[in-house]
């Protein structure tokens, strides 16, 4: 009778190691196990592997770029401040600043996101989704949980390619 819900239950908490793993790999932040990225910058729409929809809710991942501004103004500082030391001329100064933003844009990106979803995931923890074999089931399955049958499990929708956080300018 004690038995956990089967609908909806919290994965058990990780420890502080697994889900650091779990960002340095990129990872989803409920089973620390599927990709969260398909390419460069496209995200997967649902975990691979457990089906948690990462983009939470309608603009889930503005908090992401507040990450990537930290880290941007972080890694782009000491670059400025070691030119301007060196009174490079303003050409020189103005393209290496660009092109180490545009190498380093990808990673902020992707670990903004990563990180942000992780974050919340631990202030905020999330249930897994219902099993792939409960969700099968027509009527057991909480409605919230079960994807529509004849969808893929990985349809390859993307969330956001970057489009929304062109705010550099
Ligand atoms: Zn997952």
């Amino acid at each position: 009778m004690s038995s956990p819900a089967t609908s909806s239950h919290v994965p058990p908490r990780p420890s502080a190691w697994a889900r650091a793993g779990a960002v340095l790999r990129q990872r989803c932040p409920v089973c620390l196990q599927g990709r969260v990225f398909r390419s460069l910058l496209g995200m997967h729409r649902s975990c691979p592997v457990c089906g948690t929809v990462y983009e939470r809710e309608h603009g889930y991942f503005l908090n992401s770029m507040f990450i990537a501004y930290a880290a941007g103004f972080l890694v782009l500082v000491p670059s400025a401040l070691l030119l301007a030391l060196r009174n490079v001329s303003v050409g020189i100064f103005s393209a290496v600043l660009i092109a180490e933003t545009i190498l380093v844009w990808p990673l902020i990106f992707r670990y903004s996101r990563v990180l942000w979803m992780h974050i919340d995931q631990v202030l905020d923890p999330r249930p897994l989704p219902a099993p792939a074999d409960e969700a099968q089931l027509p009527s057991a399955a909480a409605p919230f949980a079960a994807p529509h049958p004849g969808a893929p499990p990985n349809s390859g929708a993307a969330v956001g390619s970057g489009a929304g956080l062109g705010d550099d300018d």
